[in-house]
């Protein structure tokens, strides 16, 4: 994770902490200071918000947690000044899987509130304290408890792809195909986000990021969903290209220039011997020729520990990993034997030539 502090892991998942998070401390700090607050009475504003954050976090493990039971991993929890993310290697596919993973986060907030309120009815805290907005050690317990029933209920929201539309997707997905639960969702998302952006725009700057969030998310997820849609049922040897270009690993990248310019072609086939070795991307030869010029040799700069995957795989786990791993060529093999590519751009050709053909 790039730009972010690690703060430690819990069952195998890491915690980050995003670094934007410090401006969201820092403007605190200065913003209330310049008012003329009391130095203590900012600390406590800071505890406060630290302690929520820590709220948060449960939150996100309260998703990662349901996911664990299910065989999925989480990569991450990211935390950002305006939330958390967690990121799941993958989504439940069945509907009352997805149902659980959405609803434990919010369910962790309800719990941390029913437990927070608690300790207040048994100290005895007399509401009237909250009169006037003040965070101190009296008050900190009540605000924390009120932010927890504030979090669960704003996620439980129905906006795509906040935990309340994928809740809503989830029962839809009961009834209907994924793709068009996540469509009905998505939309309805988007709608409720314009109203975020809207108010947001007179009177809540943080709700109005929460709202573009939302709208991009949904429209990503929409058209991932679809994404995976199309690829169900495919192997990988449906998507596989036998019409590659290979270079030579001791050639230099002038020659993989030549080829470069003279093709449709934006990734090479490292061969060493008549085997292929490894890729060889258009951005590893502008990197190549940056740094060694053109008498460097291609094995310098070539990716010699290429993704390898067989004919049998199922196209949609191939899609996700290489996704994931942010990689945009694999070497298909069958038995051992190099038999072609497959190309992230081709991928995404083979769903819009199948969308077309409006496959049977
Ligand atoms: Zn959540």
């Amino acid at each position: 994770m790039k730009f972010a502090l690690y703060l430690g892991s819990f069952k195998n998942v890491k915690v980050f902490i995003h670094w934007t998070f410090s401006l969201l401390l820092l403007w605190i700090i200065i913003s209330n200071s310049r008012q003329g607050m009391p130095a203590m009475d900012i600390l406590w504003i800071v505890v406060f918000v630290l302690a929520l954050f820590a709220c948060v976090v449960m939150h996100e493990f309260g998703h990662a947690l349901a996911a664990q039971r299910y065989g999925i991993q989480t990569k991450d929890i990211v935390l950002y000044p305006i939330g958390g993310v967690a990121r799941l290697e993958k989504l439940p596919e069945d509907p009352k899987q997805e149902l659980w993973v959405a609803i434990a986060g919010p369910l962790v907030n309800i719990i941390l509130f029913a437990i927070l309120s608690g300790v207040l009815g048994f100290t005895g805290f007399d509401l009237q304290n909250l009169e006037e907005i003040k965070i101190s050690p009296q008050t900190i317990i009540p605000y924390l408890a009120s932010a927890n029933l504030i979090l669960a209920i704003f996620n439980l929201i129905p906006a795509f792809p906040m935990d309340g539309g994928r809740i809503l997707r989830a029962f839809l997905a009961i009834k209907l195909p994924r793709a068009k639960a996540t469509q009905i969702a998505g939309g309805i998302g988007q709608f409720l986000a314009m109203f975020f952006i809207l108010f947001g725009l007179f009177n809540n700057p943080i709700l109005m990021l929460i709202g573009i969030f939302i709208f991009l998310g949904a429209a990503a997820e929409v058209s991932h969903t679809q994404q995976e849609s199309f690829l169900k049922g495919f192997k990988v040897q449906d998507a596989l290209m036998q019409k590659f270009q290979i270079i030579g690993i001791d050639a230099p990248l002038s020659k993989a220039v030549e080829k470069l310019l003279n093709s449709q072609a934006t990734h090479f086939v490292v061969v060493k011997d008549d085997v292929a070795v490894g890729t060889l991307s258009r951005d590893e030869i502008i990197l190549g020729l940056k740094e060694g010029g053109e008498s460097a040799l291609v094995e310098n700069f070539a990716n010699l520990t290429p993704m390898k995957v067989e004919t049998f795989e199922d196209l949609n786990e191939v899609w996700r990993k290489m996704a994931a791993e942010k990689r945009k060529v694999a070497l298909v093999v069958e038995n051992g034997h190099f038999l072609g590519i497959l190309d992230q751009e081709n991928i995404a050709e083979f769903v819009m030539v199948k969308s077309a053909m409006n496959r049977p």
